[in-house]
């Protein structure tokens, strides 16, 4: 059984949106009370209705959401990455600081303007050819049939994925 937030997990899947933002304004306009510290507690259930909570500002009074799909299976939000908001806008510009950062982050001089064209880990469409086949997370993942980490009895223990959870928690929580 849903908790009191189960009309706000409705209109969220009811979106189809990949990301989502609401204000709090406008949570309470869909739930009919103000978000209270229960959320955090009840958050999980968003789950089953294909969703997940990216962030929470208090400052902006904003919460975000996300499609579980757009979560790689590591764990990080493609959503976020200036990969996918590149191609999904097709914005060269963007294409060509991303490959110039991540060309000299990975000491790798293939990764070009043109190399920048990705809809997500395990979404539909064209991926970044790294994430596509040469990334170890991903291989794994796919040969173990799972969606991700997170559906991994060894991810705690796991030296492939640590290299991702040990710089980003977030990653780690997004897959719990
Ligand atoms: S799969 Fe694509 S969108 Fe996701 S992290 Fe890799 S490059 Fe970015
Ligand atoms: S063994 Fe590691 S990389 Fe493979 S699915 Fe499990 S946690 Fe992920």
């Amino acid at each position: 059984m849903s908790s009191k937030y189960e009309p706000l997990w409705k209109a969220i899947q009811g979106k189809a949106l990949d990301v989502c933002t609401l204000t709090f304004d406008e949570v309470k306009d869909i739930c009919g009370f103000t978000i209270d510290h229960s959320f955090l507690r009840y958050k999980k259930e968003l789950k089953e209705y294909g969703y997940t909570v990216d962030a929470i500002s208090l400052k902006n009074q904003t919460v975000s959401f996300v499609r579980l799909q757009m979560i790689a299976c590591c764990g990080l939000n493609c959503a976020q990455c200036d990969a996918r908001i590149a191609t999904v806008n097709n914005d060269d510009k963007l294409r060509e600081k991303t490959a110039k950062k991540w060309a000299k982050m990975n000491n790798a001089p293939q990764i070009t303007p043109e190399t920048i064209n990705c809809m997500g880990c395990r979404a539909a469409g064209v991926k970044f050819a790294f994430c596509d086949y040469m990334c170890e997370i991903r291989k794994c993942v796919v040969a173990k049939d799972y969606n991700t980490c997170g559906d991994c009895a060894e991810m705690e223990t796991c030296a492939i994925v640590s290299a991702v959870h040990s710089s980003n928690k977030a990653a780690k929580n997004n897959l719990k």
